[in-house]
């Protein structure tokens, strides 16, 4: 799924919850950017509102975490 409003991709927003992280890192590989980690590897943000140019790495970085650790708020249509 990707974060689209009429074919303009459109900035998202990141929550992270990191009580339930463990450090994997995968979603730093997909959007270092959007995902920074402390010096242990785990999440160290907690909420990132994205633009739209890293949205898509955005939303695969959280897909690709094992814990289910970010949740991925989009715009209303
Ligand atoms: S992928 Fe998930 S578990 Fe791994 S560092 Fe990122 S938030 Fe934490």
């Amino acid at each position: 799924m990707t974060s689209e409003d009429n074919g303009q991709r459109v900035g998202v927003r990141i929550r992270t919850h990191p009580s339930v992280c463990n450090g994997w890192g995968q979603c730093h590989r997909w959007a270092p950017e959007v995902y920074l980690l402390d010096d242990e590897g785990y999440i160290d943000v907690h909420v990132v509102d994205v633009p739209a140019e890293h949205a898509e790495a955005a939303e695969l970085g959280a897909a690709a975490c094992p814990e289910r650790a970010i949740t991925v708020i989009r715009p209303p249509a």
